[in-house]
């Protein structure tokens, strides 16, 4: 693992992508959720218990695939000892292809970015992807509170979906005093109450939010003054001052305020999630427009930037689908890359014959073949480039794939 979120994301999206549109003849693609804190041992038990109930399958071409993709499942498990912090997911199975009768029997193992909540084993048509296509979808985690001088409300939003924390009371008591009792006494005990309920308050946004990965932000809300005077206080732990995206004012407090602060903080959240993305494409716009040569684009002249260790930010747009193929001459030798947008794949492949050298025009071999992203990102994190995945959700992001084809480096010296 890189360490680098985004291009695990990424990476898993890829994956996923690849294995969707693989297909089994028969019943017979195997798939297998383990969440964390399972044990290997008994994960391999359950498997070899379902290896042992497939000898019912009647299809003998069926059965044994399946026996063989449980096999290659359990080969890869043993290769753990124990299983990651966020669990780990395998496919296998003998994959269709276009010869009758010849398969490929391939396994997957995907250790997902965040952890697998369900334990399950299925044999089906396709291998079942849906837990893991959910999962990369929720891209952001949001914190929300809101808080006034009775109780507060802590939550999360993730991706599109809101998760209540949990809830908390003061005991201040209102503003208006029983009879009886000294107003000044009055105000000073409830000033008192409420400076305490402000460090509770700091506490359990430490408890909540401190150890988030992936937090992008964190918005206040509440009714009246309450939110304002806590934050402006020494309350709050100083990482996460950094995280207050905003203030908003909400009618309610608890689940009802939490729903109307994701409501009305829409706008705020999308800036904040793509605010990276947009602030590199804007710095290489504006070396586009300051025409001080410090940019490159285009995959030929990336890659060259990259060999040559002169790239400081790499951006790289999500929606670019190719593929890196790397060729041998067989006369010369010469090794060459080619690169072949996905859907022009399988053409590619089958005319390989016309393929010629660019050095002497002999044919060629194929050494190896990557996705283009995988194979910039790799070349990029060898080199200890700086990358931006850009998506296409903001205007700056369709600007770097339609204008410059979705790949584009900001560089250290002038290259023209
Ligand atoms: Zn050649």
């Amino acid at each position: 693992m890189s360490g680098n979120a985004p291009l695990d994301r990424l990476r898993a999206q890829r994956m996923l992508e690849q294995l969707e549109s693989l297909q089994g003849r028969g019943t017979e693609l195997v798939s297998v959720y383990v969440p964390p804190g399972k044990a290997v041992s008994e994960v391999m038990n359950d498997l070899r218990n379902e290896w042992g109930t497939a000898v019912n399958i009647k299809s003998k071409t069926t059965r044994k695939n399946v026996q063989d993709a449980l096999s290659k499942v359990m080969e890869r498990l043993k290769l753990f000892k124990t299983f990651p912090p966020t669990g780990v997911a395998i496919f296998a199975g003998n994959i269709a292809s276009d010869q009758l009768g010849v398969g490929d029997m391939q396994t997957f193992v995907i250790v997902p970015p965040e952890p697998i909540s369900i334990y399950y084993y299925r044999c089906e048509h396709q291998f079942l992807l849906d837990p893991l296509f959910k999962m990369l979808s929720a891209k952001d985690i949001y914190g929300l509170v809101v808080i006034d001088s009775k109780d507060a409300a802590f939550g999360f939003l993730k991706g599109n979906r809101t998760e209540m924390i949990k809830q908390y009371s003061s005991g201040v008591q209102g503003k208006t005093r029983a009879g009886g009792q000294s107003s000044r006494r009055y105000e000073r005990l409830r000033d008192m109450h409420l400076n305490e309920w402000y460090i509770r308050l700091g506490g359990y946004f430490t408890e909540h939010f401190r150890n988030v990965p992936g937090l992008k932000g964190i918005i206040v809300g509440g009714p009246g003054p309450t939110k304002e005077d806590f934050l402006k206080g020494n309350y709050l732990h100083y990482e996460l001052k950094d995280k207050i995206l905003a203030e908003i004012d909400t009618g309610y407090t608890g689940p009802e305020g939490i729903k109307e602060l994701v409501n009305r903080s829409r706008e705020i959240m999308k800036d904040a999630r793509y605010y990276d993305e947009r602030h590199a494409v804007q710095e290489f716009l504006r070396h586009i427009g300051e025409d001080d040569g410090l940019v490159t684009y285009g995959e030929k002249e990336v890659f060259q930037a990259i060999k040559g260790m002169n790239v400081q930010l790499l951006l790289i747009s999500e929606e670019v689908r190719r593929t890196l193929f790397k060729l041998k001459c067989k006369s010369c030798g010469a090794i060459e890359n080619r690169i072949v947008d996905n859907d022009k794949v399988v053409e590619f492949e089958s005319t390989l014959s016309e393929v010629k050298c660019s050095k002497c025009g002999g044919s060629v071999d194929v050494l190896g073949k990557e996705d283009l992203i995988e194979a910039m990102v790799e070349a990029a994190e060898a080199a200890n480039i700086k990358v931006e995945l850009i998506s296409n959700a903001t205007e700056e992001g369709e600007m770097l794939l339609r204008s410059f084809g979705g790949l584009a480096a900001v560089t250290n010296y002038r290259t023209f």
